[in-house]
């Protein structure tokens, strides 16, 4: 049977829209829609304080000014609130506890400065393996770190690899001990985490195509482990594509004001310029042309996207 394909845009609306989730929402939307596929919105506004509602507003407006349109979802759906992570606390809850039932669970007390101090390895995107510190508790210990300050939840990660096929990357193998470890699924201020919530959404929502930044590359593994003890469906097809970084190499970030889609509609005058822009260095056109997403739909080759980082053209760069 063959299954459509369900790909999705996943935006953390901590600011305004940017250079970088415009290019990611681009491509997702891209490689959906040549498969004949719908795509989905979801808000991942899990930290409801740093994710303002405007901010998730002004981001809709802004994809749907992009053409950059959705199927199903926030904004959407009838039941367009579920797709705000920020209304998702009880069914996150419900696996939640069906891993702490499993026993996968552990309570973790450390700070992230501790975790840092404790010299855990270091990648170069930023992963800090947690060196496993709580794990090894008593329950003595536990009991008397608890009276303390509330714990965060740790997931015990197994001591196994995890394989997967990438769009880009090819074949990815992460060993999940050591190049992950022990993932949070819920802060100690009672919030869940990143990975459990995406885990869970993606497999409820029914997702088939996860087209994201590089920087998640490893959270994969880690997404693929979830889905397995959480017995939900893992996406088919991941598509991990370069991040876009300043001409000195540095990556962009949302701190960089001069990166919000406001300042670039000021710029460059249209959507149509913007999306020409993003499709020339995403290596879909030979020249950065005005272009809209349809136009651009019957010409897109994921073969041709850059398996490096892609440095943005100063011309982007409003400073
Ligand atoms: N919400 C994440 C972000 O804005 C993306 C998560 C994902 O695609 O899995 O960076």
């Amino acid at each position: 049977m063959h299954e459509t394909v369900k790909g999705r845009f996943a935006p953390t609306p901590s600011g305004f829209l940017h250079l970088g989730n415009v290019f990611c929402s681009l491509l997702a939307w891209l490689w959906a829609k040549k498969a004949g596929g719908s795509v989905l919105l979801r808000i991942e506004d899990l930290d409801a304080r740093r994710c303002p509602r405007e901010n998730a507003d002004a981001l809709a407006r802004d994809l749907e000014w992009l053409g950059l349109d959705w199927d199903e979802g926030a904004y959407r759906s009838v039941d367009s609130e579920n797709y705000f992570q920020s209304n998702r606390s009880a069914v996150y809850e419900k696996f939640f506890r069906r891993l702490q039932q499993q026993g996968l669970l552990y309570p973790c007390f450390c700070s992230r400065n501790e975790v840092h101090a404790a010299m855990a390895p270091h990648f170069s995107d930023g992963r800090v393996i947690y060196p496993g510190t709580c794990r090894r508790l008593s329950e003595e210990e536990r009991a008397a770190k608890a009276k303390l300050r509330p714990p965060a939840y740790r997931l015990k990660t197994a001591d196994e690899t995890i394989s997967f096929h990438d769009e880009l990357y090819g074949e990815c193998s992460f060993a999940l001990a050591k190049e992950n470890g022990d993932c949070i699924v819920r802060r100690s201020d009672g919030v869940f985490a990143y990975q459990l919530a995406v885990t869970v959404d993606d497999g409820l929502m029914g997702v088939t195509q996860v087209v994201r930044g590089a920087d998640l590359l490893s959270s994969t593994p880690l997404q693929l482990y979830l889905f397995r003890l959480l017995d939900l469906p893992a996406p088919k097809e991941y598509c991990h594509i370069p991040l876009l970084v300043a001409p000195d190499g540095r990556r962009l970030a949302k701190r960089d004001g001069d990166l919000e889609l406001a300042a670039l509609k000021k710029r460059l005058g249209s959507a149509e310029a913007l999306i020409g822009q993003l499709a020339w260095l995403a290596g879909q056109l030979p020249r950065p042309e005005p272009i809209t997403p349809a136009e651009l739909l019957p010409l897109f080759d994921p073969k041709k996207i850059p398996r490096h980082n892609i440095v943005v053209p100063p011309e982007l760069l409003c400073r």
